[in-house]
């Protein structure tokens, strides 16, 4: 288990790379490996700095959400890619931690950490379990119920046009909602699966199990081992999945439009991927704010980058500032497909009612489903760091 602190700015192009100098890989592949590194960059250069034969081309007829429905129902669009933060779960009654107001470190104070970021950094977390697991008792969500954006997404995926979701969040809501495995890439890892810590044994465990764990106040220990078993969210300290380095490689070279949905585009390198797409690649961002006009990592190689909305060259970039389920249901509306989100949200909703119905008659909940605004019903821990840049997704920062 690398314990290096993975992710800094250079992270996704570090990574393949960084592992490879052993003495035996022999210069073939490193040559390889280095001219492909060499393209990318070359392309990174043209694309950033229009150098090249290519010039932008307009691909919307115009840079409003109807634009974007026009592409959308063309041939030309195929692969939509999704990028999405904190503010996609917070009408689901799960609200982003990070954000300030939501008291989450003041409340810390019992659990006597060193400091308030240690109950997500990977080393403490091995020595210490006990507080973070307090924590995901104390928010783990009433219930799980996907939002009008979640399912969203999951029309995308049955209309054919979802590549690939970039998920920052943990609380498993886009596959409450129905994508699959392949439809995702959870950036910042999953409470949905946990593993034991144990290099040589790495059971893995449903989130059924860790659940029963978690509120029984057992530390959840490895059945096979003893060892400890952690949820496969991403601690500070850890690296992001293999998965999020590989797909973005192939997913961001073919992407028609990129829709961006309740991220601020704070936490690298997860913020990065919006300047991986394509010249011409469209770029919708719904959000309560303007977001990812500059990237820290580009605008410090002296490179301007992110996205632009408003410029007099602007001619891509579609900013549709507001609630997520809003915007999401404008573009529905756009596309024709509002009835259809509608009866889906519907239907799904009175399916999961009608289960946890069942599952409540069943067990003695601690804490019923309270209103959004006591603050209580969260999520399960949110955070987990990704040894993030800066960690404040504030997408979700809480009305
Ligand atoms: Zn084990």
């Amino acid at each position: 288990m690398a314990e290096r602190d993975a992710v800094g700015v250079g992270g996704p192009e570090a990574e393949g790379d960084s592992d490879a100098p052993d003495s035996d890989s022999d210069s073939e592949n490193g040559r390889a490996s280095g001219e492909s590194e060499m393209d990318f960059l070359r392309h990174l250069l043209s694309r950033t700095l229009g150098l090249g034969s290519e010039k932008p081309e307009k691909v919307l007829d115009e840079l409003t959400l109807a634009g974007v429905s026009h592409f959308m129902q063309s041939e030309k669009c195929k692969n939509v890619v999704c990028m999405v933060g904190a503010g996609i779960s917070t009408s689901a009654g799960i609200p982003d931690f990070r954000s300030p107001g939501t008291g989450l470190y003041a409340n810390l104070q019992s659990y006597n950490l060193p400091y308030p970021e240690a109950i997500f950094e990977i080393n403490y977390f091995k020595q210490h379990p006990e507080p973070f697991f307090a924590l995901a008792r104390e928010l783990y969500p009433g219930q799980f119920k996907p939002t009008v954006c979640h399912y969203f997404l999951r029309l995308l995926k049955e209309k054919g046009l979802l590549l690939r979701c970039y998920t920052q969040n943990i609380d498993t809501l886009e596959r409450v909602a129905g994508l699959e495995q392949e439809d995702l890439v959870e950036a910042h890892g999953t409470f949905f699966t946990s593993h034991c810590l144990s290099s040589s044994c790495r059971k893995q465990y449903t989130l059924d199990w860790m659940k029963e764990r978690i509120f029984s106040s057992l530390t959840p220990k490895c059945d096979k081992c003893q060892s400890l078993v952690k949820p496969d969210i991403v601690f500070f300290g850890e690296s992001l999945p293999a998965r999020f380095f590989t797909l973005m490689q192939s997913d961001f070279q073919k992407v028609d439009l990129l829709i961006i949905l309740g991220t601020s585009l704070q936490v690298q390198p997860f913020a990065s991927l919006v300047s991986r797409v394509p010249t011409n690649t469209p770029r919708l961002l719904i959000n309560k704010e303007k977001t990812g006009q500059s990237d820290p990592f580009m605008s410090m190689m002296g490179l301007g980058s992110g996205m632009d909305f408003d410029s007099e060259k602007a001619y891509r970039d579609v900013a549709w500032l507001g609630d997520c389920d809003e915007g999401c249901t404008a573009l529905a509306e756009l596309l024709g497909w509002k009835n259809e989100l509608e009866d889906l949200v519907k239907k799904e909703h009175a399916a999961i009612d009608a289960k946890s119905g069942q599952a409540s008659e069943a067990r003695t909940s601690p804490s019923p489903p309270l209103s959004r605004a006591t603050a209580s019903p969260s999520p399960a821990p949110k955070k987990p760091g990704t040894s993030p840049e800066k960690e404040s997704d504030m997408g979700s920062k809480a009305e």
